[in-house]
């Protein structure tokens, strides 16, 4: 099985469509930890408590004393390396479509146009009871006036909930079927820090390679798509995505003007 990024930088240069899939670990060179890894963000805490719909029905300032501080995590740090590659890439037209499972906008400020956020975003609140939506600011705002810290809709009183998807909820049907799309037009799929074991973006592989596309998985640890790979990196995203641009370089494709 090929290994390097320069075998990464061919295949890729041979692709019609090309897909990347990302997962927590293409933000943890930012600071953000992920969730499975050593010292990742399920070590600490149960997820299906903090992270479920039933705690933010029942427990509003308990699901709210976890979620507070990571707006504030996520607005101090900064895309890394393997986010501006992805951009990049976007840019000289090889990659046409940009899944992500992760809720921090990092793709875009790094300049990924229109990333697919399948597992929602915290840049947006909305009340679950009458459906008003404000603005991250605002729902920030909030929660940081109230005594309780749980941020409440003017309209209906009910509390917020930002735009992330929480355990028990529906995925946003626009952003899952426009992921659907994109892995059965994929002819290339590059899979960049997902343990790809979340459902259903973990499915989106085999669909690439049902219809004979090929699959290239960049990842610390092994996923359950290992076997199948035309080309498997491990390491670090940021250096290896750096690389695959070096190699593209050498390969003659020229930077996006
Ligand atoms: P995961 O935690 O299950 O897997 C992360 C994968 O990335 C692992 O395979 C790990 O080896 C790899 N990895 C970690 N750091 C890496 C690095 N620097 N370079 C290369 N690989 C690296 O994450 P997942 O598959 O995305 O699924 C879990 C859920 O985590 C998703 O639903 C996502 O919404 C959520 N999540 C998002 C964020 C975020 O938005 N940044 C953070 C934590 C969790």
């Amino acid at each position: 099985m090929a290994d390097s990024p320069r075998d990464l930088a061919r295949l890729l240069l041979g692709a019609r469509h090309g897909v990347v899939l990302t997962g927590a670990g293409v933000s943890t060179e930012s600071g953000i930890p992920d969730f499975r890894s050593a010292g990742g963000i399920w070590e600490n805490v149960d997820p299906m408590e903090v992270g479920s719909l039933s705690t933010f029905v029942s427990a509003p300032e308990r699901f709210w004393s976890f979620h507070r501080p990571r707006f504030s995590a996520v607005d101090s740090v900064r895309p890394n390396p393997a986010h501006l590659a992805v951009a990049e890439l976007e840019r000289r037209g090889i990659i046409k479509d940009l899944i992500t499972q992760n809720i921090d906008g990092l793709h875009r400020r790094a300049g990924s146009p229109h990333p697919i956020e399948v597992h929602g975003t915290l840049d947006f609140g909305e009340c679950l009871r009458c459906g008003a939506r404000i603005s991250r600011e605002e729902m920030v705002a909030r929660a940081d006036d109230a005594p309780d810290g749980v941020p409440r809709c003017t309209q209906c009183g009910f509390q917020v909930k930002s735009g992330v998807v929480l355990f028990g909820e529906q995925l946003p049907a626009p952003a899952i079927s426009a992921a659907f799309a994109a892995a059965e037009a994929a002819d290339v799929m590059l899979v960049i820090g997902s343990s790809l074991l979340v459902t259903p973006v973990s499915t989106l592989p085999d669909i690439v390679l049902r219809h004979g596309g090929a699959l290239a998985i960049l990842t610390e640890s092994a996923t359950p798509y290992d076997d199948h790979c035309t080309v498997r990196l491990h390491g670090k995203a940021g250096v290896q995505m750096t690389e695959v641009l070096t190699a593209l370089d050498d390969l003659g494709m020229p930077a996006a003007p």
